[in-house]
C-alpha cells in the first residue's frame, strides 16, 4: 500500500461554498501527506498522532469553528466536520475533533464564562490544549437520564462523586467535560450540569478499557471520589445544563457522522482502486456487477449521508438547535451505515488483502462500527425518530 491515496468518489457538494471546497482541499492535501500508513504506524506504537495534530493546528483547522476572538476560525461546524471528514479521507480519521473542538468548544464559546473562555478556548483552538467529554455511565449507557455522577455543593465549591465509562481521551486532555447533577434545590429533582474536571484533580481516577479497536485514542473508565472544583468549574447557567448539553450533542452527532464518512470515503476510494485494477478472469473484478453494484451502492448511501451532514451542520450554525436535532441525529445514522457497509464491502472486494496489515481496511472494520454505536446507538436514533418525527408511542 502507499500513502498516496487514490481519489476518493465524490460530488459537488449542495451547501458548500467555493471557501469550504477550498478548506476540503487544503485538509485533503494535509492529510495525505500523512496517510493511512502513518495512522496505522502510531496505532501500532501505541503513540498518539501528535504531527499531525500539530500540524492541523497551525493551518488554523483544529479551532476553525471557535469564534475569532478567542483564536479561532470565526467558521461553525459545517467547516470543522469539513476537516474530520477530509483527515478520514486520507485514512487519519481523528476522534479528538469530535470531543475537544466540537462538544467542549462548542459548549464554553456558547455558555461559559467569560474567564473560562479566556482559559480554554485559545488553547483548544491552537491544539495546544485538549478537552476529554464524560457522559456515559456504567449503570446508565444509552439511558442518560439515568446518570448518576452528582454535584453538591460545600461553600462555594462543588464536590462531584460518581463514575463514567468508555471516555475518549482523558490521557492526553488536560481536563475533562464531566455531565453531572446537581440537586434543584425548589424541586429537589437531579438536573444535568457540565463541569470542567482537571486530569489532575485529586480523587479524578481513571483505568485504560482494554479496547479491540485500532485507534490512537484510547478509552477510560473514571471513577469521581469526593473531586473537589471551585465554583468556577460549573459551565454556564447551572438551570439551563439541558440547553447546554444539547448544544454540544448536536455538533457531536455531526462531528461524528463526519468521522464515519471519512472512513467509508477513504475503505471505498481503496476499493474502487483496488476494482479497477485486480484482474483474475478476462476482465478486472470491477467489471463483475457482484463487485461494482455494492461500491456503488455504498457511494450512493455515503452521497446521501453528506447531504443530511451538511444540512445539519448548516442548521446548527444558523442556529436552529431543534432542526439541528433531528437533522445530526438521521445525519449520524446514515453515515454510521454508510461506513459500516461500505467498509465491509472494501474488505470483501480486496479478497485476501482485506485482511492483510499492508491494506489497513481490517482494521476500519471495527472503527466504522464505533459510528454505529456512538455517542447514541443506532437503535436509540430510531426511536428518537420513531418519537420526535413520526410521534410514534414509546415502549420504554
Ligand atoms: C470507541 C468509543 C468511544 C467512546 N467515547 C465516549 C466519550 O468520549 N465520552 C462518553 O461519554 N462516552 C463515550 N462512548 C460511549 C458511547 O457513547 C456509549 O457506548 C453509547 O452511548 C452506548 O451506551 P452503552 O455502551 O452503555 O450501550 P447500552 O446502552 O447498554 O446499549 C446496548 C445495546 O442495547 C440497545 N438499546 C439500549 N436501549 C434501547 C432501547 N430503548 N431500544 C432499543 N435498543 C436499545 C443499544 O442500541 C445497544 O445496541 C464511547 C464508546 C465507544 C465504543
Amino acid at each position: 500500500m502507499t500513502d498516496s491515496t487514490p481519489a476518493a468518489p465524490s460530488s459537488p457538494a449542495l451547501l458548500e461554498t467555493d471557501e469550504h471546497r477550498a478548506l476540503r482541499a487544503a485538509v485533503r492535501s494535509l492529510g495525505s501527506r500523512y496517510g493511512r500508513r502513518y495512522f496505522t504506524d502510531v496505532v501500532d506504537a501505541g503513540g498518539h498522532t501528535d504531527e499531525l495534530w500539530a500540524d492541523a493546528a497551525k493551518a488554523g483547522y483544529l479551532g476553525v469553528n471557535l469564534p475569532e476572538e478567542y483564536g479561532g476560525g470565526g467558521g461553525g461546524i459545517a467547516e470543522l466536520s469539513i476537516v474530520l471528514e477530509e483527515l478520514g479521507v486520507a485514512g487519519c480519521p481523528l476522534l479528538m475533533l469530535v470531543v475537544s473542538p466540537a462538544i467542549c468548544g462548542t459548549v464554553i464559546a456558547r455558555f461559559g464564562t467569560e474567564e473560562q473562555k479566556r482559559e480554554w478556548l485559545p488553547g483548544l483552538a491552537d491544539g495546544s490544549r485538549k478537552m476529554a467529554f464524560g457522559i456515559t455511565e456504567p449503570d446508565a449507557g444509552s439511558n442518560s437520564h439515568r446518570i448518576t455522577t452528582t454535584a453538591r455543593r460545600d461553600g462555594t465549591d462543588w464536590v462531584l462523586t460518581g463514575r463514567k465509562v468508555f471516555v475518549s481521551g482523558v490521557d492526553i486532555a488536560q481536563a475533562t467535560l464531566i455531565v453531572g447533577r446537581t440537586e434543584d434545590a425548589r424541586t429537589g429533582k437531579l438536573k444535568p450540569c457540565l463541569f470542567i474536571v482537571p486530569r489532575d484533580a485529586p480523587g479524578f481516577g481513571r483505568s485504560q478499557i482494554d479496547m479491540e479497536l485500532a485507534a490512537p485514542e484510547k478509552q477510560f473508565e473514571l471513577v469521581l471520589d469526593d473531586v473537589r472544583l471551585p465554583a468556577e468549574a460549573l459551565v454556564g447557567d447551572e438551570d439551563a445544563g439541558l440547553l447546554q448539553l444539547f448544544a454540544g450533542l448536536n455538533p457531536e452527532r455531526i462531528m461524528t457522522a463526519a468521522f464515519a464518512l471519512g472512513m467509508a470515503r477513504y475503505a471505498l476510494a481503496q476499493a474502487v482502486d483496488y476494482a479497477r485494477t485486480r484482474q483474475v478472469w478476462k476482465q478486472p473484478i470491477g467489471a463483475h456487477q457482484a463487485i461494482a453494484h455494492p461500491l456503488a451502492q455504498a457511494h450512493i448511501d455515503i452521497e446521501l449521508a453528506r447531504l443530511m451532514t451538511q444540512r445539519a451542520a448548516h442548521l446548527y450554525d444558523a442556529g436552529d438547535d431543534m432542526g439541528a436535532g433531528e437533522a445530526a441525529n438521521m445525519a449520524k445514522y446514515a453515515a454510521g451505515e454508510a461506513a459500516v457497509r461500505a467498509v465491509d464491502q472494501a474488505v470483501h472486494t480486496l479478497g485476501g488483502n482485506g485482511l492483510t496489515r499492508e491494506y489497513g481496511l481490517a482494521s476500519m472494520v471495527t472503527a466504522a462500527r464505533v459510528a454505529r454505536i456512538a455517542p447514541v446507538s443506532r437503535e436509540m436514533i430510531l426511536n428518537y425518530v420513531s418519537h420526535q418525527s413520526l410521534g410514534l408511542p414509546k415502549s420504554y
